[in-house]
């Protein structure tokens, strides 16, 4: 009789160990005393990165799902968007290889990635040189729409910073500009979830002392990388590939900040968005 109450009795105090949040096991079934939670913790994901996929909804579901490629979620481009999690968020999803911000690389480790279904652009027919030019195409309202109550969702449970939430281009930019210039960036700012937007009147007065005298582009190289952009603030411009490099990380930056022109140029006004950006960064 009494060995037939101990079974039921232990089962009982597993169960309510198990209710109280104090013993649990891992998957693999080793026991853990889960009763001392650190105070020393945070989200392993410090940044949430935004794609467009160029292919369309079939095609971007099959490499995302089958090739070496990945992203955490997928919006799709059917009406209404459906939004698709194809890798859980603990686990890393592999969208932005060689990327960096700030002091951070590689940040397919520490971020959360969202492919939004979208071509980026549309080619000319080709003039009679044979050129063809990319014409960026706008993202459907429904779209933006079903992508910003997802970004505010995730950027508040893993309390990402708001400017750690970046374009791909951002983060790669020596080959990629998604999600491009037509991607409302101004909207997101203007709802809070990104840094608020340069204030205007302050752009437009230092614009108008750049225009004296555009700085040179050694000076763009140090405040692109001051305001986070993987590149060495201080590089040789000679260097094989410099050049080439700061106009990537300059175009991606008007694409976001300036997107009426982004042919990644030094100018004056670019010069005053890099200004006020940065002096509100500074400590
Ligand atoms: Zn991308």
């Amino acid at each position: 009789m009494h060995r037939a109450l101990t079974l039921p009795l232990a089962a009982l105090l597993v169960l309510l160990a198990l209710l109280g949040g104090c013993a649990t096991t891992t998957p693999g079934g080793v026991p853990i005393d889960t009763s001392h939670p650190s105070q020393a913790q945070d989200s392993r994901v410090l940044f949430l990165i935004l794609h467009y996929t160029v292919g369309n909804y079939e095609s971007a579901l099959r490499t995302l799902t089958e090739g070496n490629v990945s992203a955490h979620y997928l919006v799709s481009d059917e009406s209404p968007p459906r939004i698709l999690r194809l890798v859980p968020e603990e686990r890393r999803a592999w969208h932005s290889g060689a990327s960096g911000w700030q002091r951070h690389r590689l940040l397919n480790s520490s971020s959360i990635g969202i492919e939004i279904v979208h071509p980026g652009f549309a080619l000319t027919p080709p003039d009679a040189a044979g050129r063809r030019e990319r014409v960026y195409l706008p993202f459907p309202e429904a779209q933006i729409d079903a992508l910003i109550p997802l970004v505010r969702d995730i950027v508040k449970r893993h309390e990402i910073r708001p400017e750690r939430i970046l374009g791909h281009g951002e983060v790669t930019p020596s080959y990629k500009e998604d999600p491009g210039p037509t991607f409302p960036w101004r909207r997101l700012a203007e709802l809070g979830i990104t840094p608020p937007w340069p204030d205007q009147a302050r752009v437009r007065e230092r614009q108008a002392v750049y225009e004296a005298a555009v700085p040179e582009p050694e000076w763009f190289q140090r405040k692109l990388a001051q305001h986070g952009y993987p590149i060495d603030a201080d590089a040789a411009l000679e260097q094989p590939g410099q050049r080439r490099l700061l106009q990537r990380v300059l175009m991606n930056f008007q694409m976001r900040y300036r997107p009426a022109r982004f042919d990644g140029e030094p100018d004056a006004e670019s010069a005053a968005l890099l200004d006020v950006l940065t002096q509100r960064e500074a400590p």
